[in-house]
C-alpha cells in the first residue's frame, strides 16, 4: 500500500490523555422509582483492559437542578478522593480508575509499568 499514512490515530488508545470534562465524567439521571434527579460521577473500572464506566450516585435533587446546582456538585465530586485524585507526580487531577498507586497510568507508563 502506498497512500498516506494515516499517523497518530492508531495511537489513541482507552489509556491515552483521558479528558477529564464533566461530560464524560458525569451524568444527570432521573431515578426510575422516584423520580428524584440523580447526579452520577463515573469511576472507571478495568475489565481486563476494558475500561468500563461504573457510576456512582453523587447527589440528588427533588426537582430539576440548575445549572449553577450542577457546576457546584461537580467541582465538589473533583475533591471526593473516591473519584479523583492528583497525581503525585505530574500533579493531574486523574480519575481512580486511571490511577496507579500515587501516580497517574502517564506517569507510571513513563516509570516502565506496562499495561
Ligand atoms: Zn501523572
Amino acid at each position: 500500500m502506498n497512500g498516506p499514512v494515516e499517523s497518530g490515530e492508531e495511537m489513541l488508545s482507552d489509556a491515552d490523555e483521558p479528558s477529564y470534562t464533566q461530560h464524560d465524567y458525569s451524568r444527570l439521571r432521573i431515578g426510575e422509582f422516584d423520580e428524584r434527579y440523580i447526579f452520577e460521577v463515573c469511576v472507571v473500572d478495568w475489565h481486563g483492559h476494558e475500561p468500563h464506566a461504573n457510576w456512582k450516585r453523587f447527589r440528588t435533587w427533588q426537582r430539576q437542578p440548575s445549572q449553577k446546582q450542577l457546576d457546584l456538585a461537580w467541582s465538589k465530586a473533583l475533591r471526593e478522593k473516591r473519584f479523583f485524585r492528583a497525581c503525585d507526580e505530574c500533579g493531574d487531577l486523574t480519575n481512580v480508575g486511571h490511577m496507579h498507586g500515587l501516580v497517574c497510568q502517564r506517569c507510571a507508563e513513563h516509570a516502565g509499568v506496562v499495561f
